[in-house]
């Protein structure tokens, strides 16, 4: 069921040995009817009916909203790691001048590693929430 004009002599792009007897609604490629896809109730090809909707009929994708949920937490929850960070690394700036003794060093050095773990995790999961919620959402 053709409801787009398709040129009588238009080739689908995949088998040009056939006729198109449809045009994708987002890419606008000529479908043959074997190549021919329905989506939401709209004819796509099949590159187009595997991509994400984002925008107009999907505006909130699962996944965009539990990347962003994580970035929010994150930031509710890491400040927690950052600060064992940066107190580990001032403890382990104290070691080294000799001001306090190495007694717990290696613990010193476990919270700071986790406390940069946690800030690129946070910055990573704010990025690809902001990005898959206002970007076009393919990764
Ligand atoms: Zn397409
Ligand atoms: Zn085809």
């Amino acid at each position: 069921m053709a409801t787009r004009f398709v040129p009588s002599d238009a080739a689908c792009p995949d088998h040009p040995e056939r006729a198109a007897v449809d045009i994708c609604v987002r890419c606008g490629r000529f479908l043959c009817q074997s190549c021919v896809t329905s989506r939401a109730a709209k004819v796509m090809c099949k590159g187009c009916a595997m991509r994400p909707m984002v925008r107009a009929e999907d505006p909130f994708p699962p996944l965009a909203v539990a990347l962003l949920v994580m970035g929010v937490l994150g930031l509710v929850v890491l400040p927690l790691g950052w600060a064992a960070g940066l107190m580990g690394q001032r403890q382990l700036n104290r070691i080294a001048r000799g001001a306090v003794t190495e007694r717990g060093e290696f613990a010193y050095q476990w919270a700071r590693g986790l406390g940069w773990a946690s800030l690129a995790v946070t910055v990573v999961m704010l990025l690809a929430g902001a990005w898959t919620y206002w970007g076009d959402g393919s990764i």
